[in-house]
């Protein structure tokens, strides 16, 4: 988080504070929740959701992690929050599995809780203990300040492969996803940050690094996910560049598991 000059200091402090005292009570008073966003492959099947994290706030409403998980990396908070998200997802994981056919299930892991190990740590011994395979677990990196150096970065990446989960590199394009790290992550997904999407409408240069960059994921074996498609011309435009598959609002919105149930379980319990 930046910050300007003293009292914003001091401020960013006061929040940072505040912020890490009520996530604590709202994880003893059970205010976090996991939505699911569908991923939808270019054939229409749905195979993966990607689960992301909601505070039911008693005086704010629903709160997107955008409002407080940067507050939150920069304090040991992160971390009870990640074990909270990977615990729940297996069980719902494993819940779905009884249901449905066999799903996956993407989650969003920061640097820090990368870094700490703990999240992982976690996550093998839930599936562990609900038989839940690895391979239906998609890890999705994403962007932070507190990026270790590429020998580190590695190492924690191939322990997370070497479990058997899978590995996204999540808003490439953008912030710190950069070449380097597609080489040293080798990740097995590529998602495209929404922006290129947004700006379809508005600029050619857009399509040709489009194109590029799922032309270069493909040459190296790695699958493409768009993020943020919201009209039927950017689905369609995105198929066109043989995109396997697609999220976002047209699909979709994030959405509590009963109602994704609601909406999806006729499709999910097919095949
Ligand atoms: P992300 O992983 O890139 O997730 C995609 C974000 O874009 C989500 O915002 C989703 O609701 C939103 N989105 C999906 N489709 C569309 C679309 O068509 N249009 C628009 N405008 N937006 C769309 P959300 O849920 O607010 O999450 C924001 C970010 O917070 C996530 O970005 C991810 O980086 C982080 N995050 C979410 N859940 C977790 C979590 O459990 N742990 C960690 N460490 N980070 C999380
Ligand atoms: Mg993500
Ligand atoms: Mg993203
Ligand atoms: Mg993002």
């Amino acid at each position: 988080m930046k910050v300007k000059n003293k009292q914003e200091m001091i401020e960013n402090y006061k929040k940072l504070h505040q912020m890490t005292e009520q996530v604590g009570e709202a994880l003893m008073n059970n205010q976090f929740e996991l939505y699911y966003q569908p991923i939808v492959q270019s054939n229409g099947e749905i195979s993966n959701f990607e689960a992301l994290l909601r505070w039911n706030h008693p005086k704010e409403g629903v709160m997107s992690p955008a409002l407080f998980l940067p507050y939150l990396e920069e304090t040991g908070m992160m971390i009870p929050i990640g074990e909270w998200v990977v615990t729940q997802l297996v069980e719902q994981l494993a819940l779905w599995n009884k249901r449905y056919k066999k799903i996956n299930i993407s989650f969003n892991l920061s640097m820090p809780e990368l870094l700490s190990g703990e999240v992982i740590k976690t996550l093998v011994r839930n599936c562990d203990a609900h038989a839940v395979r690895p391979e239906q677990i998609t890890v999705e990196l994403t962007e932070s300040m507190k990026s270790p150096d590429a020998t580190t970065l590695k190492r924690l990446v191939n322990e997370i492969k070497d479990y058997g989960f899978r590995i996204a590199i999540d808003d490439f394009g953008t912030g710190y996803a950069s070449l380097e790290k597609i080489l040293t992550i080798q990740p097995h997904y590529l998602k495209l940050d929404r922006l290129f999407v947004e700006q379809l409408s508005t600029s050619t240069q857009v399509h040709y690094i489009l194109e590029a960059i799922v032309k270069l994921a493909h040459q190296l074996q790695m699958e493409v996910i768009v993020e943020g498609i919201e009209t039927a011309e950017q689905k369609k435009y995105i198929e066109r560049l043989k995109v396997r598959y697609m999220q976002g609002y047209f699909y979709g919105k994030p959405q509590p598991a009963e109602k994704i149930e609601g909406k999806w379980s006729r499709v999910l319990r097919c095949c």
